[in-house]
């Protein structure tokens, strides 16, 4: 059997690739394991790179303004990936998602980190040091676990929905909002707790005016959110009413939503050319039930204020897979750093 591993991190966005940056350069030679290529990780939104490799334009992780990238990437990214990239546009207005992902990627590869292209799909923390084991069957001994498997948006599971992801669909308002196609026109947002609030209200800036699609007569949101939501004069709330269908064609994207109401089923059709949802999030933590603890919607919780650590020692969590709240690619980003930083320390004190 070889030596365990110092620190193995699981999964591959923001949160990951910065744990790998900074475990690397502390010469802990973490191994990351980034998710395997499967049909279900497409159907589920859990490939990897995770949910960065998603969206479209980034413009709001700092270091990266607006500008001509095509050069830098070129000569940063392993000339291998950049195929896996989509084409670069000569359209766009910033770093996209997928691109951020592979920065980050060859960041840590450069400073020594190694990849594996696999799931895992168990993990024994019973046992000193852990065993995880892969989808290809691979078990690995590890003193450290930093879990960074990130978090997936709920979509309405509908198939007009999945036809225009990326052409007018979307589950970010925050990543895609400012996107010209929906600068000006009306948006739909589907959702009626703070998130949709908090999106609906933030579209109303870019957009001519905003349907927030609820299927009941009252909101979940916070009072003082709901307070906003109703003052908004650019906010019109279709109350009682769930999504039908998205229609749309292949030049123009999505086109149009078409609801209907939950009290006697009559359709309206709203002219858009977005759809957010807001629908909830469900974290990447199926595998870890019942070995780490929880909150009651499945995110693991950090049992250390403002530490990554977890309720079994030596195993840390970052990013949004212990974030229902933020949400962002650069606080998840600064999690992973805050990870390694603590199984390098923890790692230190055991004297591993
Ligand atoms: P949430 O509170 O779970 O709300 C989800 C909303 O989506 C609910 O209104 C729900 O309807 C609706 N919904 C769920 N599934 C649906 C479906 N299949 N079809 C149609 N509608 C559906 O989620 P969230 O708004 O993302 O908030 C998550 C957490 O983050 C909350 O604790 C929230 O307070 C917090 N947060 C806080 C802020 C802030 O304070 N600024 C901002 C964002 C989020 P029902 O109401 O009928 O269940």
């Amino acid at each position: 059997m070889p030596e365990p591993e110092n620190v193995t991190i699981i999964g591959s966005g923001p949160a990951g690739w910065s744990a790998a940056i900074y475990a690397s350069r502390a010469n802990l030679n973490p191994l990351v394991f980034e998710g395997a290529i499967t049909e279900q990780n497409r159907l589920n939104g859990t490939l990897p790179l995770g949910q960065l490799a998603l969206t479209t334009e980034v413009e709001n992780y700092a270091g990266f303004p607006a500008g001509q990238l095509d050069q830098f990437l070129k000569t940063a990214i392993d000339p291998d990936r950049i195929g896996l990239m989509p084409p670069l546009e000569e359209t766009r207005h910033a770093v996209t998602g997928p691109e951020l992902m592979e920065l980050m990627r060859q960041q840590a590869v450069n400073f020594g980190t190694r990849i594996i292209t696999d799931d895992i799909v168990s993990v024994d923390f019973d046992s000193r040091p852990f065993m995880l084991t892969s989808l290809e069957g691979k078990t690995i001994e590890t003193h450290a676990v930093i879990v960074a498997t990130g978090a997936r948006a709920n979509y309405l599971d509908i198939p007009s929905e999945e036809q225009y992801k990326n052409q007018g669909v979307s589950a970010c308002a925050v990543c895609d909002g400012a996107l010209p196609r929906f600068r000006n026109k009306p948006l739909v947002v589907v959702g009626g707790g703070d998130s949709a609030v908090e999106e609906g209200t933030y579209l109303t800036k870019f957009a001519s005016k905003v349907y927030m699609v609820h299927r009941r007569d009252a909101l979940r949101a916070s009072k003082i959110m709901q307070q906003r939501a109703l003052k908004n004069e650019k906010l019109d709330i279709v109350w009682n009413h769930v999504v039908d269908e998205v229609l749309g064609n292949d030049t123009d994207g999505l086109t149009a939503v078409r609801v209907k109401s939950t009290l006697d089923d009559t359709p309206r059709v709203l002219e858009a050319t977005g759809m957010f949802l807001a629908i909830g999030h469900t974290p990447n933590t199926d595998l870890l039930r019942g070995k780490l603890s929880m909150n009651e919607k499945g995110y693991i919780q950090w049992t250390t204020p403002y530490r990554t650590y977890t309720s079994v020692e030596g195993v840390f969590s970052a990013g949004d897979v212990s974030d229902d709240y933020y949400r962002q690619a650069i606080t998840s980003a600064g999690t992973g750093c805050m990870a390694a930083l603590d199984a390098e320390r923890w790692l230190v004190e055991k004297g591993l």
